[in-house]
C-alpha cells in the first residue's frame, strides 16, 4: 500500500490547513488507508501501533463528520487511559483548529465532574473518554448517545486487558445503530474479534503489510535516549564513531529545520531537504551531498524519497519512523551494492513499543546499544590528540621554536613542564573538555499501570556543552558560502578542530576579534551575535566564525566593521561584566584565557 499525500484523501480545506500547520508532509500508511474508508462511511478495523499516526487516522474523519450546528455529542472516542484521552483530545483540538464550531472534551476518572458537565452542557460534539467515567455519565444521564454518528475504540486490546470489555459492550449497545464503528488495536485477541463481529458492519481492514525485507548487510542498532538529549547523543556518536557521511531522518519539516540549524551551529557540515524547498534548492543540496560537500543530510521521508544517493555510511533515525515499512525504506539507503551499512535509531520513552513492533516487522535483529559514556568521549579526545601530536613529531612538519624554548629552559623550567603548559594552552579543547561532559542518561519507558501510563519524572541535568567551532550564523543555506572553507578541519580522528582559533582570521575579508567573556560566563554563540547586532545595529551577516573558549571568545567580523565593533563593544556591561573587546593577534601574543 502506497502512502498518499493528505490532499489526495478527500479532506476539507480547513482540515488540510491544520495538517500543514502540524508539519505533516504526507499521510502515514494507516492514514492513507483509513481516512478515505472512514470518509466514505465505512466501519474500519485497524491493526496498528501507537506511533503509526492512528490518532489522526480516525480523528480527521471524525472532525469531518461533526455537524457544527448541532451542539450534542456526535463522536465518542474511548481510550484505555486518562493520559491517552488527554493526548487524543489535544490532537483533535489541533486538527480541528480551522473548523470553527467544533468542540471536544476529554472525560476521565479523577477529574472533577463539574468541569466535565460544563463541557457537555456547552455542546461538545467530540467526547474522548475512558470507559469507566463514560459509563458514569451515561448512568447519570449527563451524557446522551442519541446523536452519536461515530464510535472509535482506541487501543481496544488494552481496554480489554484492563477489564473494560463489558463497559465497551454497554456503550456500543446504547449508541444508535446507524453509526460508524472504528476499532484500533495493536493485537486482535479473541474477545476483540468477537466485539468487532458483533458491532461492525463490513468493516474495511486496515493493516500495515507484513512484508519483511531482509537487510543482511546493515548493522542495525538503537539507543534509548531521553528526548531532550537526542542532539547531544547524535553529536557524541558522530564524533566518537568518526561518522562522516550520513542521512538523518526527522519526522517533520520543523524538526528538520531545527536539527539542521543545531548541527550547523555546532560546526557540522549539514544541510536539509524537505517538502517546503523548491526543486532548485533541493537539487543544489543533493548535488553538494553527492559530491561530499556535505557530511550530513537532514531530511523528511518525503524529501528523501527518490533521492539518488545510495552509499551513505549511516542512516540515523533521529525520530522513529511511523512503521516497519518506513523504517525499511529509510535504512535501505545504506549498505547498498554489497557494501556494509549502518542504521542508528533513537527511541524515546514509550516509543520503545513501536520499536518492538518495527523489530517484529523486519523480522530482524536490531541491537540495543548503550549511549557512550563521558569517559569514552574524553578518552577518544585524548587519544586523538595524542595521535596527531605523535604524527606531527614523527613527520617533523613543524617550525622549531628553539629560541623561545631556550629562554624558558634558561629560566629553569623543564621540558616536560613546558610541553604540558603548551598542551594546557592550545590542546585544552582536545585533551580535556572545558566542562565536565555529563553522561546523557537514558530513559526507560515507565511500565503501564492499570489506569494510566506513569510519566517518568523529569530529570534536571543540563546537556553537555560541546567544543565546536561555530560557523557563521546564517540561516539561509542558499547564500551560505561553499562549505569547504567553513568546515571544521578534521584531525582525521573524528575530532574536528578549528585551526584558526585564537589567531587572526584565515578567512578573506574577516577580522578576528577577542571578547573578554566565554563559556565560564554562561555565553552561547547566540549571545555573541545578539550583543554585536544589538549594540552596533549591523546585520548579523557581518558576524562569521564564533569560537567560544572558557574565559574569552574569538569572533570573526567583516573587515570593514571590525573597528566599529571594537569601539562599540569595549567597556559595555555584558552578562554582569565589563566587556573588553580587541583585535585578536597571533596566538602567542594573545591574552591568555585564564588570566581574565
Ligand atoms: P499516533 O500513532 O497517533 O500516536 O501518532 C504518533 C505521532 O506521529 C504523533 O506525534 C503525531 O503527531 C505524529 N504524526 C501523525 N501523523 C503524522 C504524519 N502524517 N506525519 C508526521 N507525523 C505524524
Amino acid at each position: 500500500m502506497q502512502k498518499k499525500m493528505f490532499a489526495e484523501l478527500g479532506l476539507s480545506p480547513e482540515l488540510l490547513k491544520a495538517v500543514v500547520q502540524m508539519g505533516y508532509e504526507e499521510a502515514t500508511h494507516i492514514q492513507s488507508q483509513a481516512i478515505p474508508a472512514l470518509l466514505s462511511g465505512s466501519d474500519v478495523v485497524g491493526q496498528s501501533q501507537t506511533g503509526s499516526g492512528k490518532t489522526a487516522a480516525f480523528a480527521l474523519p471524525a472532525i469531518e463528520r461533526v455537524d457544527v450546528k448541532l451542539r450534542a455529542p456526535q463522536v465518542l472516542i474511548l481510550c484505555p487511559t486518562r493520559e491517552l484521552a488527554v493526548q487524543v483530545a489535544e490532537e483533535v483540538a489541533k486538527l480541528a483548529a480551522y473548523k470553527k464550531g467544533v468542540r471536544e472534551i476529554p472525560i476521565y476518572g479523577g477529574q472533577s465532574y463539574d468541569r466535565q458537565l460544563r463541557g457537555l452542557r456547552d455542546g461538545a460534539q467530540i467526547i474522548i473518554g475512558t470507559p469507566g467515567r463514560i459509563m458514569d455519565h451515561l448512568e447519570r444521564r449527563t451524557l446522551k448517545l442519541d446523536q452519536i454518528k461515530m464510535i472509535i475504540l482506541d487501543e481496544a486490546d488494552r481496554m480489554l486487558d484492563m477489564g473494560f470489555v463489558d463497559d465497551i459492550r454497554t456503550v456500543l449497545k446504547q449508541a444508535p445503530a446507524e453509526r460508524q464503528t472504528v476499532f484500533f488495536s495493536a493485537t486482535m485477541p479473541g474477545p476483540i474479534q468477537s466485539l468487532i463481529k458483533t458491532f461492525t458492519k463490513n468493516p474495511v481492514n486496515v493493516t500495515i503489510e507484513n512484508q519483511a525485507l531482509t537487510m543482511p548487510d546493515i548493522d542495525q542498532v538503537y539507543y534509548e535516549v531521553d528526548r531532550r538529549f537526542k542532539l547531544d547523543v547524535l553529536c557524541r556518536l558522530i564524533d566518537l564513531q568518526d561518522i562522516s557521511y550520513g542521512i538523518i531522518f526527522c519526522a517533520t519539516k520543523m524538526m528538520v529545520d531545527e536539527l539542521t540549524e543545531h548541527l550547523a551551529a555546532r560546526g557540522y557540515a549539514a544541510d536539509k531537504m524537505h517538502g517546503d524547498m523548491t526543486q532548485a534548492m533541493r537539487e543544489r543540496v543533493i548535488g553538494k551531498f553527492r559530491k561530499r560537500g556535505l557530511d550530513f543530510l537532514v531530511a523528511t521521508d518525503v524529501a528523501a524519497r527518490g533521492l539518488d544517493v545510495d552509499d551513505v555510511e549511516v542512516v540515523f533515525n533521529y525520530d522513529l519512523p511511523h512503521d516497519g515499512e518506513d523504517y525499511t525504506h529509510r535504512i535501505g539507503r545504506t549498505g547498498r551494492a554489497g557494501r556494509s551499512g549502518r542504521a542508528i535509531t533513537f527511541v524515546s520513552g514509550r516509543e520503545i513499543y513501536k520499536m518492538q513492533s518495527i523489530i517484529r516487522f523486519i523480522k530482524g535483529k536490531i541491537r540495543r546499544e548503550r549511549i557512550p559514556t563521558e569517559e569514552e568521549v574524553e578518552k577518544k579526545r585524548a587519544n586523538s590528540f595524542y595521535d596527531s601530536l605523535h604524527k606531527t613529531l614523527e613527520e617533523g612538519k613543524y617550525e622549531r621554536q628553539d629560541a623561545l624554548i631556550g629562554r624558558l629552559l634558561d629560566q629553569g623550567y623543564v621540558a616536560t613542564d613546558i610541553a604540558s603548559a603548551l598542551i594546557h594552552l592550545f590542546g585544552d579543547d582536545v585533551v580535556k573538555p572545558a566542562e565536565p561532559v555529563r553522561e546523557v542518561r537514558e530513559q526507560r519507558p515507565a511500565p503501564a499501570r492499570r489506569d494510566d501510563y506513569a510519566r517518568p519524572a523529569p530529570r534536571d541535568y543540563p546537556p553537555e556543552r560541546r567544543e565546536r567551532p561555530e560557523p557563521q550564523a546564517r540561516r539561509d543555506y542558499e547564500d551560505r558560502p561553499a562549505l569547504p572553507e567553513r568546515r571544521p578541519i578534521s584531525t582525521g580522528t573524528g575530532l574536528k578542530a578549528d585551526r584558526t582559533a585564537g589567531e587572526v582570521s584565515h578567512e578573506a575579508g574577516m577580522t578576528r576579534l577577542t571578547l573578554g567573556v566565554g563559556r565560564d560566563h554562561g555565553i552561547q554563540p547566540g549571545d555573541v551575535v545578539g550583543v554585536i547586532v544589538g549594540i552596533t545595529k549591523l546585520p548579523k551577516e557581518v558576524v562569521g566564525v564564533i569560537r567560544l573558549q572558557t574565559k574569552q571568545t574569538f569572533v570573526d567580523i567583516a573587515d570593514e566593521h571590525a573597528d566599529l565593533v571594537v569601539s562599540k563593544l569595549s567597556g559595555i556591561e555584558f552578562k554582569g561584566r565589563k566587556l573588553w573587546c580587541k583585535r585578536a593577534t597571533v596566538a602567542k601574543s594573545e591574552p591568555k584565557p585564564e588570566s581574565h
